[in-house]
């Protein structure tokens, strides 16, 4: 399954958003391929699609698609020279596919923070120091083996030495390896480094109880959010307090919470949708009568592969699937009438699954 890790100083509400996390908990026997560790949280991605094909088809069941939170609690200053538990917390860095960095922008006096005082940017800059140190131990060490083929005259490596010098060059400038312009080939060279500073990464800006309401125009997460801006990352407000108050609250008391809160929605269910787009990822659904469910692919996945989600045997037996549109089933009413419009086409092995398409699968077992 898909992971986000949650990362950040000490002290800044890492443990209290994890922990509302796995309270608001998904049915876990929904999941069976999800990792069972205290330090894993699954959460079912809300979607407001999913709402509406479970009105128009009636299902016995509706079931969401999922993807994992870790918390990896424990990076301190020092960590890429071996600080703290530093270097078996930067592996579990490189294992998850993108980054929410929660910083801190309440002020309370009872809770310490480690260099004394409240400063969003100067924290995400200790964090990303410690992801780039150890990036550039990994491109170092890299170079010098590129550099041994190259006398080989070796072409491959010449290209290889100098996206790593570029690299190299972005790191040493306090740059994320994330914000260089490379092409499809410099990036498959790159993705074999598992680089920290690759990974997409998105700021849980952590603010109190009193300013959740109004979080955009806390002094804090203003900061944040042009720091965000000029990394191309995005900025989601959340009070980890308030999120671990509202996951223990059920239906009408958790509106009435949100609502006396001033909020829409709860800032959970907005960091779970902003990890989601984080991810690059893709909701197909399949949508029976016993049971309507989102599935998740990386954009390109063709219809095997897409099957497999489901079950390997899908994938091993796919013949081809039945493929509507979310908005052309929606607009039609019933699958019925979809067909009727000519809307539901059959596509084969090279089919491309788009975002939000409706599958229905053949396969031989
Ligand atoms: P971690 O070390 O990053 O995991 O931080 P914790 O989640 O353990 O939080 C550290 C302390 O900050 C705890 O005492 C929390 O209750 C407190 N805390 C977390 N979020 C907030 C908040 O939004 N407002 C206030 N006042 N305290 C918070």
């Amino acid at each position: 399954a898909l992971k986000a890790g949650i990362v950040g100083l000490p002290n800044v509400g890492k443990s209290t958003l994890f922990n509302a996390i796995t309270q608001a908990g998904a049915e876990s026997a929904n999941y069976p391929f999800c990792t069972i560790d205290p330090n894993v949280g699954v959460v079912e991605v809300p979607d407001e699609r999913l709402d509406k094909l479970t009105e128009l088809v009636v299902p016995k069941k509706t079931v969401p698609t999922a993807f994992e939170f870790v918390d990896i609690a424990g990076l301190v200053r020092g960590a890429s020279k071996g600080e703290g538990l530093g270097n078996k917390f930067l592996a579990h860095i490189r294992e998850v596919d993108a980054i929410v960095h929660v910083v801190r922008c309440f002020v309370d006096e009872n809770v310490t923070h480690v260099d004394g005082k409240v400063d969003p940017i100067s924290d995400i800059q200790t964090i990303n120091l410690e992801l780039i140190l150890a990036d550039l131990e990994s491109v170092e060490k890299r170079i010098d083996r590129s550099r041994k083929n190259l006398k080989g005259g070796n072409k491959q490596s010449a290209m290889e030495v100098e996206v790593l010098e570029r690299v190299k060059e972005a790191l040493y400038n306090d740059m994320p390896a994330r914000s260089i312009e490379l092409t499809e080939d410099e990036k498959a060279i790159i993705r074999e480094l598992h680089l920290l500073t690759l990974k997409p990464v998105l700021y849980a800006a952590n603010v109190s109880e009193e300013e959740v309401a109004d979080a955009d125009n806390n002094p804090f997460v203003q900061k944040v959010k042009e720091f965000a801006l000029a990394e191309n990352a995005e900025v989601v407000p959340i009070s980890a307090k308030v999120e671990a108050e509202i996951a223990e609250l059920e239906g009408e008391d958790k509106a009435m919470f949100l609502e006396e809160l001033g909020l829409e929605e709860s800032g959970l269910n907005r960091l779970i949708k902003a990890a989601y787009r984080l991810l690059g990822l893709y909701t197909y659904f399949t949508a029976g009568v016993q049971e309507v469910r989102a599935w998740t692919i990386r954009n390109g996945t063709k219809a095997p592969q897409a099957a497999g989600v489901i079950h390997t045997d899908f994938e091993r037996g796919f013949i081809r699937a039945e493929v509507v549109s979310y908005h052309d089933l929606t607009a039609a009413g019933s699958m019925n009438v979809a067909k009727e419009r000519g809307q539901v086409r059959l596509e084969g092995k090279e089919y491309v699954v788009a975002d939000g398409d409706v599958m229905h699968f053949r396969f031989n077992v």
